[in-house]
């Protein structure tokens, strides 16, 4: 319990000269070609993690830091980077089907794109951007395929290490930061005591937000910040302070982590495809232990179109639409994007009637037509179950208190009884 424990190291790779993307793919030539949309939203990352010979997470962050010249801004020498990085997607589990390191990668790029918004142009520091890179690479490292709510309902030793509360998230963070102690690893060497305590604190606050029970908090939060936000003469944000500093850049990763649905429908539907095969695998096990299956798990009982329209209506697309709002009018195709990949899940749920044209993106032989886009409800109708609660703190604090009174009510209860015993 005493230590996080780190399970190996990639040695420092021996290099003369480091290749172009950091290590040597089998496919370089088309990895190079895959590479030129960097920039894009709808980069290929399955490709990528295919000609980099599995090592999607290790050549992103390479290529991103040096397209944003970031290893000479903080003196990172180019092998211990690559040391560190190697070492981290190794701490991703490669048999886990979402939650791997071509997840984190995917991430690391969105936040990548996300940067370069023109709305936030030049509004964060080197080191800022630094951090939000980093806390995407290290954002869900050796998840174990299962949800923060298993590891509490089957009292799992990280439950018990971190008291029930964010349990998956502080160990990512707990990972991420130890692996930079092993040989050769710490990236961070350069940075002066004062940019190292700056930078943690940054990435703690970013990682610790990609706790979907946060998600409501979030998104009010950032609603009042596009209520009241403030532009430059030149149109860029106006960040003053380093609470909204900070609001922005954990929304950002945030947006970045439930991105799969803005992303062009064939990147988006395998995505859906291996979490789902990850929530089944834990409900397979859930039914095994003889637990109660969790919402979206149960693969007899699933509706996968179902899920993805309620996860897009109810969770990605208010966010979305409020991100959209803050950096208007850069994230507008995004979300049309969005709205065209819900109508197509929808035209796919069981019962949809078939009729208009096919929704754009859709594949050969898919069901024709979907009804127009209509406003998502501000609350999930009961019964419509996500991986984890859709709550306020406010809320949260009365239910508790309200457990409390009913725990203290029975607490009462008892001890009448036994005193009528006596
Ligand atoms: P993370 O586990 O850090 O990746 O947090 C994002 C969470 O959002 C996931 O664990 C899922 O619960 C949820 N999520 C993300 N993408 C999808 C998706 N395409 N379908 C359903 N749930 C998703
Ligand atoms: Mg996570
Ligand atoms: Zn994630």
């Amino acid at each position: 319990m005493s230590q996080i424990s780190v399970r190996k190291t990639t040695p420092a790779p021996a290099l003369v000269a480091i290749p172009r993307f950091g290590v040597s793919p089998p496919h370089e030539d088309m990895l190079a070609q895959d590479m030129e949309d960097l920039g894009q939203w709808g980069l290929d990352i399955f490709r990528i993690g295919e000609h980099s010979g599995d090592r999607p997470l290790t050549v992103l962050m390479y290529s991103i830091f040096q397209e944003r010249g970031l290893l000479q801004s903080f003196r990172i020498p180019a092998d211990t980077f690559l040391s560190f990085m190697l070492t981290l997607e190794d701490h991703y589990h490669h048999d886990v089907a979402y939650h791997n390191s071509l997840h984190a990668a995917d991430v690391v790029h969105s936040t990548h794109v996300l940067l370069s918004t023109p709305a936030l142009e030049e509004v964060f520091t080197s080191l800022e951007i630094m951090a939000v890179l980093f806390a995407s690479a290290i954002h869900d490292v050796d998840h174990p395929g299962l949800t923060n709510q298993f590891m509490v309902n089957t009292s799992s030793e990280l439950a018990l290490m971190y008291n029930d509360s964010s349990v998956l998230e502080n160990h990512h963070l707990a990972v991420g930061f130890k692996l930079l102690q092993e040989h050769n690893c710490d990236i961070f060497q350069n940075l002066g005591s004062k940019q190292r305590h700056s930078l943690r604190k940054m990435v703690i606050d970013m990682v610790l937000a990609t706790d979907m029970s946060k998600h409501m908090n979030s998104l009010a939060d950032m609603k009042t910040m596009v209520e009241t936000k403030k532009v430059t003469s030149q149109g860029v944000l106006l960040l003053d302070n380093y609470s909204d500093r900070i609001q922005v850049l954990q929304n950002m990763v945030h947006c970045a982590d439930l991105s799969n649905p803005t992303k062009p429908l064939p990147l988006y539907r395998r995505w859906t495809d291996r979490i789902m095969e990850e929530f089944f695998t834990q409900g397979d096990r859930e039914r095994d232990e003889g637990l109660e299956i969790s919402p979206m798990c149960d693969k007899h009982n699933a509706s996968v179109e179902k899920s993805q329209v309620g996860f897009i209506d109810y969770v990605v697309h208010p966010l979305w639409e409020a991100w959209a709002d803050l950096v208007h009018p850069d994230a507008q195709e995004l979300l049309d994007a969005l709205e065209d990949n819900r109508e197509y899940y929808h035209s796919m749920m069981p019962g949809s009637p078939p009729q208009g044209r096919a929704p754009p993106g859709a594949p050969p032989g898919a069901p024709p037509g979907a009804p127009g886009p209509d406003a998502p409800p501000a609350a999930p109708p009961a019964g419509d179950k996500f991986q984890f609660e859709l709550t306020l703190e406010e809320e949260e604090e009365e239910k508790e208190e309200e457990e409390e009174e009913e725990e203290e009510k029975e607490g009462g209860k008892e001890e009448e009884g036994q005193e009528e015993d006596t």
